[in-house]
């Protein structure tokens, strides 16, 4: 099959014969990909950051596909059906999974000791292949993957798997409270959905902040928010000092994570220095300009494990962090909720669509935040 194939850093390339993925366990399913997406997540593996990411490896963990084949336990599935899949990969009997912390199930990622199983991610987070693929392997088949309601378009129901629930549970985390100020760091399609849903939460007021000129534009059409380009203020904290009568936000979301592709290319100079650091400039800035006794949200992920955050600050301002992978099982149901009700309309973030086999340009392009991209749709030949 044509699958998407890491090289090593910056440099990925369609795969033509790779072999099909086959039923390795009772409880597997093989999925026949119709959609995946390119996340800001793929954008740490290829930039090197995350440890033990081998070459090889299919990335892709946010896609929707048609059931062929069902291991000898499924009871859920049948072949034909046509799936959304949470990029998740969970048991649905241990520990975490039974309180919904479906993003760190123990039994699909046993030897970690954080998250739990991911589609093509790391072997840190248990080495599966991902759905940038004709085809992909799904564990714990009857767990994750839903059957996407006949009325739910097949655009929303792809981006259903992370970038709405990461977005959502990222406002969540942040316990908005009614007239809150949230501000959101990171205007990419995790950011842009979190400013979106915290006005579902009770927000009196979303700010987002980015260096993107383009995506800054979208997200206050898309979310209704103020936008504002942290390259034009001298000082971004002090900016929302100020703006916030010295308060500080109530709440702040980091949607950046370790190094974004931006910092790469304009802030950052030598991808040795970054590697080291990985760099988490907007988890600074959230921390310091988040009010006394107020909550940071951080579902921007952190590949590299010398993170440093000013923590004095985070003591002596009693601010409580929140962060987690998203659990996408356990949103789904409220989320296609509001979608049909017209509260979320996740499609409108999707920019490019693309053939499988011109992977290498996508991800060129989704990295260097070319064309106005903000979310890169991957299509299989059919
Ligand atoms: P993206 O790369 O498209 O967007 C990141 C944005 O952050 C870019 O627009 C960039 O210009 C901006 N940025 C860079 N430095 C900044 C700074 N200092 N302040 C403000 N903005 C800055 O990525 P995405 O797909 O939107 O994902 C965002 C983050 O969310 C990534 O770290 C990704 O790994 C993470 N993520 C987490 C989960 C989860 O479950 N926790 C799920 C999906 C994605
Ligand atoms: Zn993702």
């Amino acid at each position: 099959m044509i699958a998407m194939n890491f090289r090593g850093p910056f440099r990925v390339r369609a795969d033509r014969n790779k072999p099909d993925p086959v039923i390795e366990h009772p409880e597997d399913a093989i999925v026949r990909v119709t959609r995946s997406c390119i996340c800001g997540s793929d954008l740490h593996l290829y930039h090197g950051l995350v440890p033990d990411t081998r070459v090889g490896t299919t990335f892709g963990h946010e896609f929707t596909g048609e059931v062929v084949e069902v291991g000898s336990s499924i009871k859920n599935l049948k072949v034909g059906d046509h799936v959304l899949v949470p990029f998740n990969i969970a048991c649905g009997v241990c520990p975490f999974c039974k309180q919904e912390l479906y993003g760190n199930c123990h039994e699909s990622n046993p030897e970690a000791t954080a998250v739990g199983g991911i589609f093509g991610y790391s072997h840190t987070a248990g080495g599966f292949d991902g759905g940038q693929a004709e085809y992909v392997r799904v564990p714990f088949a009857d767990v994750g993957p839903m059957v996407i309601p006949p009325d739910l378009d097949l655009d929303d129901a792809v981006l259903l798997t992370d970038v709405v629930p990461t977005g959502y549970q990222a406002a969540e985390m942040g316990g908005i409270k009614e007239g809150d100020t949230v501000v959101v760091f990171g205007a990419g399609p995790v950011g842009i959905m979190a400013a979106k849903c915290a006005w579902l939460f009770g927000a009196g007021r979303v700010i987002i902040i980015d260096q993107l000129e383009y995506r800054l534009e979208f997200a206050q059409r898309f979310a209704q928010c103020e936008a504002y380009n942290f390259r034009s203020l001298s000082d971004p904290v002090l900016f929302l000092k100020k703006t916030t009568d010295y308060f500080g936000a109530d709440v702040c979301i980091d949607a950046v994570g370790c190094e974004a592709a931006g910092s790469t290319l304009q802030t950052i100079t030598g991808r040795k220095t970054l590697l080291q650091a990985g760099s988490a400039t907007a988890l600074h800035w959230a921390i310091n300009s988040v009010k006394k006794g107020g909550i940071v949200s951080i579902v921007g992920v952190y590949g590299p494990t010398g993170n440093l955050i000013p923590i004095g600050n985070v003591v002596n301002k009693g601010i409580t962090i929140r962060a987690n992978q998203a659990s996408v099982k356990r949103l789904l149901p409220k989320l296609i909720e509001h979608i049909r009700a017209g509260r979320l309309n996740p499609k409108e973030i999707i920019t490019h669509r693309v053939p499988l086999e011109e992977v290498s340009d996508a991800y060129h392009i989704f990295s260097r935040k070319l064309d106005n991209c903000i979310k890169t749709i991957l299509i299989p030949p059919s």
